[in-house]
């Protein structure tokens, strides 16, 4: 039987002391940390991931604040928003949550975020210094899971790692942190892969950011293997007051009697996530505040 990494018992670790570090800089005279989430349209999946991000920095007494927009906005619009939280100074970190409407380009977007306050890590000149050692301001999915495994004393040095999916939020970053500061072997799969469980099943561990709910099976993993599942898909489910479930991408009742470890959805992936970008709220705020 596996152990669980339980990602909300640890979220909650780094949520209490995070909110030390806040209690001490509130005695000492200092303003908050402040965190912006800029939302637009009304995606369901957004609006609960922001809404709990909200709330985990209640939780840490940071200062938050959400500015809405309908999905009619444009990009200017959007861009001259950026432009305003770059130039303010009260503001330690923002997020853009994606996804955004079809007609405003990501890329321009996230490229004109201040490097500074880029607390999801997803700027080029952040994304360029992943692999380096004491880089701060990671992207907070592949952060969270390397403070997971830290936190449960998983090494990755020497491990061979496979991770699934290769998108520029999860999976890319993460095979770089794995190969880089991790020091593992790393298979990158994607949709082009052939013969996924060929690479699933020599993986000592395997980390899985697809989408597509079961993908990876019993049959697909090696005994004692750690497995760590990103995937949420909702999927409907009359059962539960919101009308849907979420899903992994691991088959987890085929999965974990192999496993040696395993993140379960929900409460695995997720609340690490948002830890993560508490954290890099805080690193942001420390270097704004010159501490
Ligand atoms: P994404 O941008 O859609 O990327 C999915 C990746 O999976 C792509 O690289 C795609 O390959 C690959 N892929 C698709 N089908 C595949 C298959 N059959 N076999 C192997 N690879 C396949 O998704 P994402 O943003 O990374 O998110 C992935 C999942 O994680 C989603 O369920 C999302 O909701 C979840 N997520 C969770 C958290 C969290 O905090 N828990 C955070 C972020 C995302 P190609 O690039 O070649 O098309």
């Amino acid at each position: 039987m596996a152990t669980i990494l339980d990602g909300r018992k640890v979220s909650k670790e780094i949520e209490k002391e995070i909110k030390a570090e806040v209690l001490s800089c509130d005695k000492n005279g200092y303003r908050p940390p402040h965190l912006v989430a800029v939302l637009v349209g009304e995606d369901g999946a957004s609006k609960t991931y922001v809404t709990a991000k909200m709330k985990a920095c209640e939780e840490v007494g940071f200062k938050s604040s959400m500015i809405r927009y309908d999905d009619t906005v444009t990009e200017e619009e959007i861009l001259a928003e950026v432009d305003r939280l770059n130039d303010d100074d009260g503001v330690d970190g923002y997020i853009v949550q994606l996804p955004l409407p079809k007609h405003i380009s990501v890329e321009k977007i996230i490229d004109r975020i201040d490097t500074a306050k880029d607390v999801d890590g997803f700027t080029p000149a952040n994304f360029g210094k992943i692999d380096q050692e004491h880089h701060s301001l990671l992207p907070a999915t592949p952060m969270g899971i390397i403070e997971l495994l830290k936190r449960y004393d998983i090494e990755t040095k020497g491990k061979h790692c496979v991770v699934v999916g290769k998108s520029h939020i999860v999976g890319m970053p993460m095979s770089i942190l794995l190969a880089g500061p991790g020091d593992a072997t790393v298979t990158l799969c994607h949709i082009h892969t052939k013969n996924l469980e060929e690479h699933t099943q020599i993986a000592d561990i395997i980390v899985v950011a697809v989408g597509k709910p079961g993908l990876i099976t019993g049959d697909m993993v090696k005994d004692g293997a750690v497995i760590i599942d990103v995937g949420t898909t909702r999927v409907p489910d009359s059962s539960k007051k919101s009308g849907f479930a979420l899903k992994g991408d691991v088959d987890f009742a085929t999965v974990e009697p192999k496993a040696s470890y395993i993140t379960p959805v929900p409460g695995g992936v997720g609340p690490m996530t948002i830890a993560s970008l508490i954290m890099n709220t805080m690193i942001a705020y420390k270097k704004r505040m010159n501490f």
